[in-house]
């Protein structure tokens, strides 16, 4: 019964494990994270709606969008 282990914020709520960066674009972090069979997993802004690299799974379109965030890993 340790399903509470998320914080609350809306973000997490669908099962993220990974951190994700501020948005590259306008820098805000609230994100939306589609999760598609036809399209894959992507992750986009919720304020300027730029839209992350599509992957088969949440987890590499997590990273992607790290990754595109202009930080060195
Ligand atoms: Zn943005």
């Amino acid at each position: 019964m340790l399903q509470k282990a998320y914080r609350g914020s809306p973000e997490r709520r669908c099962g993220m494990s990974k951190e994700l960066k501020s948005c590259p674009f306008c820098g805000c972090r609230s994100h939306i994270v589609w999760e598609s069979r036809k399209i894959g997993h992507a992750v986009q802004c919720r304020q300027c709606v730029a839209l992350g690299p599509q992957c088969p799974s949440k987890s590499e379109a997590i990273t992607a969008w790290n990754t595109r965030a202009g930080e060195k890993v």
